[in-house]
């Protein structure tokens, strides 16, 4: 049987381009090691498209189907053409000279068994991205790691997201959870009518990289109260050891996955996947929740559907590219860095990160001086950034 996946009946890659407003496309055949790739521009007015490489398996039959695998190849095309335009809002909104482009390698799960063979795998694919000049710039995304950065970085020069030791930024995560928190308080302000996220009950979805940053930074520098969910043990245990103190003042709490949409709670963050915002889990939130504002991207199954939804709830949806943007300016900073990342470079992620609060603010001012909801008024923003400079 087939199964349930966003990808619309009928895709035609070209038209959903024409629509879109896509720039690029390209498909990418290696013979030697059997890799199939592609590398999606969506618009690069702004600069060279910036996103990270997701590897994905493709089903060989739909019995064969499990989650976190393509339906298709068509799906993958879909997949990458929509995120390529996501990072092109993402990068606008975040004022930084970057346009839009993702890469989704199109696996058959023989990377995943030979090392020697994802290893070429990922130069040739470093060769495809050196072929574009420096018009699409690469990073780590779901399913790749920093060691398949460092086979990239073998054959081409165009990859950012190098670890520390290597003399790039490292993990951009906690830059991530600090533009979360800043975002939360433009809407801890402009929502919930406080001026700080004391006491405010946030629930934090996935304690993963950016998850457990959040956590702690809410708990020991907001004062805010977290209740949290994973479905690892192990995080779970981990959090639990190491905000013991704030669990015993009745500030930290964990519930179980199925949960968490559902605790009463100001803020609902959702930090582990995307889709978590759909018809099931809209009308299953507490009535006491607020705001969305969390790290996951594509929080919402459908921008329009859900977006309204939320609105007529009274729910204020923080859009995922305008608050997750730390990652992004944590990651872009390593082009500036050329391979010696510095306490400057920090201070600058820093700063940039810093000022989510003033483009959140933005943001919901021009959804209620126009009655629209945040996901248009963030597109607007975007547009207009991308406008400005044109007509510059
Ligand atoms: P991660 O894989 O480290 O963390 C995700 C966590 O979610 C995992 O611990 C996982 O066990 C948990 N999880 C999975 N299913 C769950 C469920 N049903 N209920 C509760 N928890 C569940 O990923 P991350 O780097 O922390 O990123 C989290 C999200 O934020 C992703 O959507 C990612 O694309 C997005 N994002 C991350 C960054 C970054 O800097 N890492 C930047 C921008 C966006």
């Amino acid at each position: 049987m087939k199964p349930a996946t966003s990808i619309p009946d009928a895709f035609d890659h070209v038209e959903y381009m024409r629509r879109h407003g896509h720039e690029e496309l390209y498909t990418f055949h290696d013979k030697d090691t059997d890799l199939y790739a592609l590398i999606a521009l969506h618009d690069t007015t702004l600069g060279p498209g910036l996103g990270g490489t997701r590897i994905r398996e493709v089903a060989q039959a739909p019995e064969s189907w499990k989650e976190e695998m393509y339906v298709s190849d068509a799906e993958g095309v879909w997949d990458v053409l929509r995120l390529a335009e996501g990072m092109t809002y993402k990068a606008a909104v975040a004022g930084l000279p970057l346009g839009g482009g993702k890469a989704v390698i199109l696996g058959d799960g023989k990377e995943k068994k030979d090392a020697a063979l994802r290893a070429a795998r990922f130069q040739a694919f470093g060769r495809f991205v050196d072929g574009l000049g420096g018009r699409y710039i690469t990073t780590e995304d779901s399913g790749t790691s920093p060691d398949d950065m460092r086979e990239i970085r073998k054959t081409t020069r165009f990859v950012v997201g190098t670890p520390r030791e290597e003399g790039g930024g490292g993990d951009p995560s906690p830059t991530t959870a600090y533009g979360v928190v800043r975002g939360m308080l433009a809407l801890a302000e402009g929502v919930l009518a406080r001026s700080n996220l004391e006491g405010v009950r946030v629930a934090v979805q996935g304690l993963g990289h950016v998850g457990m940053s959040l956590v702690e930074r809410l708990l020991l520098t907001e004062g805010a109260t977290v209740i949290a969910a994973d479905t690892k043990s192990e995080l779970i245990q981990a959090a639990r050891e190491r905000f013991a103190s704030q669990a015993s003042e009745g500030r930290f709490d964990i519930v179980a996955p199925e949960q968490i949409h559902q605790v009463e709670c100001d803020i609902l963050a959702p930090c582990a996947f995307g889709g978590i915002l759909n018809p099931q889990t809209i009308p299953e939130l507490h009535h006491r929740c607020r705001v969305v504002a969390g790290a996951a991207n594509n929080q919402l199954e459908d921008e329009k559907r859900d977006s309204e939804a939320l609105r007529i709830r009274g729910i204020t949806y923080a859009v995922d590219y305008v608050i997750n943007s730390g990652g992004l300016i944590h990651v872009a900073q390593d082009l500036d860095a050329q391979g010696a990342w510095s306490e400057t470079d920090d201070k600058k992620v820093t700063e940039r990160a810093h000022r989510i609060y003033d483009t959140v603010r933005r943001m919901l001012e021009l959804a209620e001086a126009e009655n629209i909801s945040t996901v248009e008024a963030a597109r607007r923003m975007a547009l207009e950034a991308i406008k400005a400079h044109v007509t510059l």
